[in-house]
């Protein structure tokens, strides 16, 4: 058996298909056999072949993507670069060598070329990949083609990747590396699938082996016993149906009122928020609308996406976060000003506005003109907000947008630290536990062998929730959690215990939170709190909770 961290709980069983990234760099002075036709041919139809396979995967995919993949296959068919290639055939080059030293050219050109050609470097080296591979005769990368469910194992998954999978072929998937707090992880909960990520060995499994994965308790078991199946099965079907007992508002067993809220990344995760009860939107990740888009999407386009939101929640409350572009979250409009060796720590966020006050005001202009005729209760929030004077420069561009009800996340240490300052200039507080966590701890969220410190149950860390709640609550201002912290079910109680006001959380998430809430009293998740907070480490914290949280037991089968 393999243990991975669980990142989103059910149970996927199925076959392995592996997910291919690295294609070999052909050897330097490698060298075709000497028929240059023959080998010039090779090479042509390679590209072409790419060019013809990018534009049918964009017309299946439509939308945004296909426009990406339009402009990979109008690359592919590039004929300066085609002739290129045919010169270095020509001169003695293998064709895979012809085409990788070709690409490398143009590369070189894109990344000079400054802002937005070089964020296209990605999309290039994409091309090369697919054709040598074409040419060496290996699977082309990607996520692959399957017209049966499969369970999808990776070293990594991008964010991107991770948006295109289809969670109706898609059974469960396990990464080697990731944490659980990378957006990765976040995205398989937003599409409800079974997910373990930092999970050694898992890329050793032979294609087509039968896995059982346990997105709950990062179990992957391969070619299991028929029993062990059913067995793993059976615990999740009651996992859900203890959950599916509470209904209605979140609120603790005497009667304290937790709104419970749905994370989303696009209007697409409407029909799960509502399915699963949400009460509104407690963060809406508005990044994820533009990840592949060359551009800054026009108002019009902003505006619909917006509204189809704010349309969902009449009467609930709606946070729309700003941009959180930089990190694992690039957006090619809005480039880093130099390359970044540690991009967790660089320009992102609120201070990626900061550098583009443009793009910030035209969206906070689309978000205006969609809270104009909605019922719904619209507040805007800035993502990784520093101090005292970024919390001012984001609450006057709000104003002066004509939105008034703005807030900010405590995701930077010293930001839960100065709470008592920040509170002053905003409206409300969102704590981002999955930052807090990476910056408080000092571990990338993307680094799989860190998962030991990438736990919101550090007792620093809520320490510092503990902060962040208490200046909110003295200063008479909201203070929610909407980091994947708030989507545990122990630990959702323990942030209740802390002073946190809502949680908000993937929405498949939301019907465990809302039992194990339903389960306890406000002075249990008070108890538990305090216990976890005079704990000596994370593991130890989730233990004195679950045993001042006796109602949650049945959740956590
Ligand atoms: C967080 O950091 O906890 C958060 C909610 O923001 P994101 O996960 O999108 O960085
Ligand atoms: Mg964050």
């Amino acid at each position: 058996m393999l243990i991975g961290i669980g990142v989103s709980a059910g149970v996927g069983y199925g076959p392995v298909v592996r997910l291919t990234r690295s294609v070999p760099e052909p050897s330097e002075g490698e060298q075709h056999g000497g028929d240059i036709d023959t080998e010039t041919r090779r090479a042509v139809s390679a590209m072409e072949e790419t060019a013809r396979d990018l534009t049918a995967r964009g017309e299946r995919a439509g939308g945004h993507a296909q426009e990406v993949l339009n402009a990979q296959a109008l690359m592919a068919r590039d004929p300066a670069l085609t002739d290129d290639v045919r010169r270095r055939v020509g001169e003695g080059a293998s064709a895979t060598r012809a085409v990788f030293e070709a690409m490398d050219v143009y590369r070189e050109m894109l990344v000079n070329a400054g802002d937005y050609l070089a964020a296209r470097v990605a999309d290039l080296d994409d091309v090369r990949d697919r054709v040598v591979a074409r040419l060496l005769g290996v699977t082309v990368p990607g996520i692959p083609e399957s017209s049966t469910p499969f369970v999808l194992v990776a070293n990594d998954l991008a964010p991107a990747d991770t948006a295109l999978l289809d969670p109706e072929l898609v059974l469960a998937f396990v990464t080697e590396e990731g944490g659980p707090t990378s957006h990765t992880a976040i995205l398989a909960r937003s599409l409800g699938l079974p997910a373990v990520v930092a999970c050694p060995g898992c890329t050793e499994v032979r294609e087509g082996t039968r896995l059982l994965v346990d997105g709950m308790t990062g179990e992957v078991v391969p070619d299991p016993a028929p029993a062990l199946v059913e067995e793993v099965e059976a615990k999740a079907a009651a996992r859900a149906a203890a959950a599916a007992e509470s209904t209605g508002p979140g609120r603790t067993s005497d009667g304290h009122e937790v709104p419970l809220l749905a994370n989303i990344g696009g209007p697409k995760e409407l029909p799960a928020a509502l399915e699963n009860g949400a009460e509104g939107i407690g963060l809406y990740r508005t990044e994820f609308l533009f990840l592949d888009r060359p551009d800054v999407p026009d108002h019009e386009e902003q505006v619909a996406a917006y509204r189809a939101v704010l349309d969902a929640f009449p009467g609930g409350k709606v946070i729309v976060r700003t941009l959180d572009a930089g990190a694992d979250k690039p957006l090619a409009f809005l480039p880093p000003p130099a390359p970044e060796p540690n991009p967790a720590l660089g320009e992102r966020g609120l201070r990626m506005m900061r550098r583009f006050p443009d793009t910030l005001a035209s969206q906070l202009a689309a978000l205006a003109e969609a809270r104009r005729d909605t019922k719904a209760d619209l507040r805007v929030m800035a993502p990784m907000v520093t101090d005292l004077d970024d919390a001012e420069w984001f609450a006057a561009a709000s104003a002066d947008a004509g939105i008034p009800d703005a807030g900010i996340m405590i995701e930077v240490p010293v930001a839960a630290l100065r709470a008592r300052h920040l509170a002053g200039a905003v409206g409300f507080f969102s704590i981002g536990t999955n930052d807090l966590t990476q910056y408080a701890c000092a571990a990338d969220r993307e680094i799989g062998g860190l998962s030991r410190f990438q736990d919101s149950w550090q007792p620093g860390v809520l320490e510092l929730v503990a902060a962040a709640a208490t200046a909110a609550a003295e200063a008479g201002r909201p203070c929610g959690v909407c980091g994947e912290a708030a989507a545990d079910p122990i630990l959702g109680c323990v942030l209740v215990g802390l002073g946190i006001t809502t949680l908000s959380m993937g929405a498949t998430a939301l019907p465990l939170v809302r039992a194990a809430l339903a389960r306890s009293t406000l002075a249990q998740c008070r108890e538990a709190a305090e216990a976890a907070l005079a704990a000596r480490n994370a593991a130890e914290a989730k233990q004195a909770a679950r045993n001042r949280l006796p109602g949650t037991a049945a959740l956590e089968l």
